[in-house]
């Protein structure tokens, strides 16, 4: 029977126990087990062989034997010693070592012994003898049990797991399963699916004359095939060739659990002589990939509805299909903590410099990067290592933006470890020291840093994982687009089956070396002519890179953002870099050295970038113009669907920027259909980037076919928080509650969140048609997604790691946000 909530919180307060329970009570053994309103919540443990008196000793040895009877007893009263009057473990264990021979089987005289004692020691404890009463017996621990579950720091620790104030207990009393008695007698539990993989299989764990189910030596497995928890060792029997029938009943009982409760249950059992007993049915524990499995078995089942198999997963569990991952039972060696930039695990030599980097790659070697911070110069080193590590930097910072995008985890803003670029060392904080070459990984997903190779679980995109996506793209309707910058991320994105690509970042393209060293060229030229020198050299390439995008695109939209970075981002940092460059460029070194102190901005992000770069010097955006139409006009020859380009101004703040900008994109495009004899569409997009974007989208909408929300700048400047600094103190500040969360990586509702609806609402106002986007890395958050479906946005774009989780996301959107969800589809 049951004792509900109301009754319990009677009993807590000195209310009577009920009288049915108390007669049960005479009838024999009971367990008391707790059953709370959600488990997560916890409880108190259940209290077994509650009943022990003389008349049921007689009566249980005469059905088990006077061993398994005397066992019960023993455990009976030292359980209720302990959980209903606080007597120490220690001292009952130390008794049990008195009497009883460690590894042997225990004996009559023996367990006679040890039941005085263990009565005596009651007696001692409690002040008075053990109550022989089944009824008080019950009585007092249904109220101890209950005055647990009242305790602050219980009702404090279930408060932290979402359970409200007045949370509720229910007792449940049950007849005593005889798990000690001869034969195949014991406890377990058995499952129908693995909790690490989902796959089908009859796993779990049997101990021979238990009670309860803490792992042993001697756990059997229930099969030869599902060893998988408790752990056991290989040369104990399974439990169906011990008790056949038995695992066949339980299987049938786990699947109408599973059935019942409309998701992977678990029984736990006794078996009594053979015959199976149940005791409680509880959700299979699961790690996420296991969490798609079954849920997408479950929809197949026809058990639940594809729609809730979508709602069941959490977006962001995704990461653990897409990376490598350290597997959660390896020892973890962590000498190091920052901000979780990109996911997944990698293990790799320890180097200081991009150069080591891309040295150890072509001799196959893995490493990980660690610098201070990463600037251009860091990217082939970046490509070339499997992970990077910072020691500056935020969610939105250099390396963890380009991370994300390559796919390499990434943890920056690691400001507790020290980087000695002389004696070539990375210093944590309790002062172990890790040179050049040392063995380290970096987890992206926790943020940490750790010594040695712990071992890894590997990524798996198929199956499940991608039937799943399949249904999220069934259901959702905001548009889910990719950040890419290079045509192998265009190629991954399409892996990742995206709607399109909502940024490309057009100064990442010029990165590559040969490419750099002409960018210089037009950085270092005195005049214009020099400029549109180099330029000219430029435009061949650029124009080559989106004939790939577009191609690989096949028709799909392409946003094309022209050049947004400062142009001293383009030049060396260091002074002998410097002078390497005047010396290949054939240049006087202080003509190098004077351009780049010209150029160096105090704070590089809110100077000339974006579209101020673009009207000051109007020839790179002419030639980025010029390069997109060549382009799209010569994949346009021979695709079945014609690209239609986006190209995107970033950094506005004034609508005379976007004015000036698209006049002269479109005289570009006039001149480029006129000179190649050709017709073409193209659509011109504006980046809403600044607060003062945000709040004149009405007039920007005017000149612009769609506005794209970039909510990293946006957010830095909102909050006037430096993307690159942010890390300095943000843990603290979320630790601390100052803020709920990172804003560079949640959009932060109530400010930017306010900012963008007023701009999407002032931007339809004046131009119904406007498409809105948002390509910030909140692109890839599943709240930030769901704000934008519920502010009736048309895409998000993210990077391609995070695609899957923006599509789940985005159906979930969808699913929560219409009438009657599911359907039973
Ligand atoms: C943004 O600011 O949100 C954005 C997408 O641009 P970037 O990160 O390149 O500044
Ligand atoms: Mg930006």
């Amino acid at each position: 029977m049951a004792l509900s909530f109301a009754c319990v919180a009677s009993l807590a307060a000195g209310g009577p126990m009920p009288e049915l329970a108390l007669g049960l009570a005479r009838g024999g053994l009971l367990a008391l087990r707790p059953s709370p309103e959600e488990r997560a919540w916890g409880g108190p443990s259940a209290i077994l062989n509650l009943g022990a008196c003389a008349q049921s000793l007689d009566r249980l040895t005469a059905r088990v034997g006077v061993v398994a009877a005397l066992r019960f007893h023993v455990r009976g009263i030292a359980g209720f010693a302990q959980t209903v009057h606080g007597v120490e473990p220690e001292e009952i264990e130390a008794l049990t070592r008195r009497h009883l021979r460690a590894g042997a089987e225990p004996d009559e005289a023996g367990l006679r012994a040890l039941l005085a004692d263990v009565e005596a020691l009651y007696a001692d404890a409690v002040g008075e003898p053990w109550p022989e009463d089944p009824g008080e017996q019950l009585e007092a621990a249904a109220r101890a049990m209950a005055r647990a579950w009242r305790a602050p720091s219980a009702r404090i620790l279930r408060q932290a797991k979402g359970a409200p104030e007045d949370a509720g207990l229910g007792l449940v009393v049950q007849r005593l399963a005889l798990s000690l008695a001869p034969g195949v007698s014991g406890c377990g539990s058995l499952q129908l699916v693995s909790g690490r993989t989902g796959a089908p299989e009859i796993a779990g764990g049997f101990i021979l004359r238990s009670q309860g189910l803490d792992t042993s030596p001697s756990t059997h497995p229930l099969t030869r095939a599902g060893r998988e928890a408790p752990a056991p060792t290989l040369d104990v029997p399974p439990l169906d060739e011990l008790a056949p029938a038995a695992v066949e009943r339980l299987a049938a009982a786990a699947a109408t659990a599973t059935a019942g409760f409309r998701d992977a249950h678990l029984v736990e059992f006794a078996l009594e002589a053979g015959e199976p007993v149940l005791i409680d049915s509880v959700p299979v524990r699961r790690n996420a990939r296991a969490a798609v499995r079954i849920a997408v078995d479950l929809a197949n089942a026809g058990v639940i509805g594809r729609d809730e198999a979508l709602l069941r997963i959490e977006p962001r569990s995704l990461i653990e299909h897409l990376h490598p991952q350290i597997d959660p039972t390896a020892l973890r060696d962590v000498f190091g903590s920052g901000l979780a930039a990109s996911p997944g695990a990698a293990t790799g030599r320890l180097v200081l410099s991009s150069e080591a980097a891309m040295t150890a790659a072509a001799q196959g070697e893995p490493t990980i990067l660690a610098r201070v911070e990463t600037g251009p110069e860091d990217i082939r080193g970046m490509h070339a290592a499997l992970g990077v590590l910072t020691l500056r930097g935020g969610m939105s910072s250099h390396a963890a933006v380009i991370a994300r995008g390559i796919g390499v985890p990434c943890v920056v803003g690691a400001g507790d470890l020290r980087l000695d670029p002389v004696a070539r060392t990375l210093t944590s904080p309790d002062g172990r020291t890790f040179r050049e070459g040392a063995l380290l990984t970096l987890d992206g997903t926790r943020g940490e840093v750790l010594a040695g190779a712990p071992a890894m679980i590997a990524p798996e995109l198929g199956g499940a994982f991608s039937e799943l996506l399949d249904w999220a793209d069934a259901v959702r309707d905001l548009g889910v687009r990719a950040n890419a910058d290079t045509p192998a991320e265009a190629r991954m994105a399409r892996d990742f089956r995206v709607d399109g690509l909502g940024l490309c970042r057009t100064e990442h393209m010029f990165f590559d070396h040969e490419r750099l060293t002409v960018m210089r060229e037009m950085i270092l030229a005195d005049t214009a002519a020099g400029r549109l020198a180099a330029l000219d050299r430029l435009l061949p390439m650029q124009r080559a890179d989106f004939v790939e995008l577009f191609e690989i695109m096949h028709g799909l939209p392409v946003v094309i953002r022209l050049l947004d970075p400062p142009l001293h981002e383009f030049l060396p940092r260091e002074s002998e870099d410097l002078h390497a460059l005047a010396l290949a460029m054939g240049l006087p070194v202080d003509q190098v050295m004077a351009r780049a102190r010209a150029l160096r901005e105090v704070n590089p992000m809110l100077g000339m970038r974006g579209v101020r770069l673009g009207l000051v010097m109007p020839e790179i955006y002419e030639m980025q113009a010029r390069a997109i139409f060549e382009a799209a006009i010569a994949v346009n020859r021979d695709a079945k669907a014609p690209v239609v380009p986006e190209v995107m101004i970033p950094l506005v703040s004034a609508n005379h920027e976007v004015v000036i900008a698209k006049a002269r994109i479109d005289a570009v495009a006039a001149a480029v259909q006129a000179e190649l004899g050709a017709t073409l569409d193209f659509r011109l997009g504006v980046m809403v980037e600044t607060p003062r974007a945000a709040l004149r989208a009405g007039d920007l909408a005017l000149s612009a076919a769609f506005l794209s929300f970039g909510t990293n700048d946006l957010t830095q400047m909102t909050y006037g928080l430096s993307r690159d600094d942010a890390g300095r103190f943000m843990r603290d500040y979320v630790s601390r509650g100052v803020f709920t969360e990172d804003p560079f990586h949640t959009l932060d509702l109530e400010g930017v969140g306010e900012l963008m609806l007023i701009a999407a609402k002032r931007g339809r106002a004046g131009n119904p048609d406007l498409v809105l986007g948002l390509c910030g890395e909140h692109g890839g958050d599943p709240s930030s997604v769901r704000f934008c479906k519920v502010a009736g946005f048309d895409y998000v774009s993210c990077s391609p790691f995070r695609v899957p989780i923006a599509r789940l996301a985005a159906a979930q959107a969808s699913l929560l946000t219409r009438d009657g969800a599911d359907g039973g589809r």
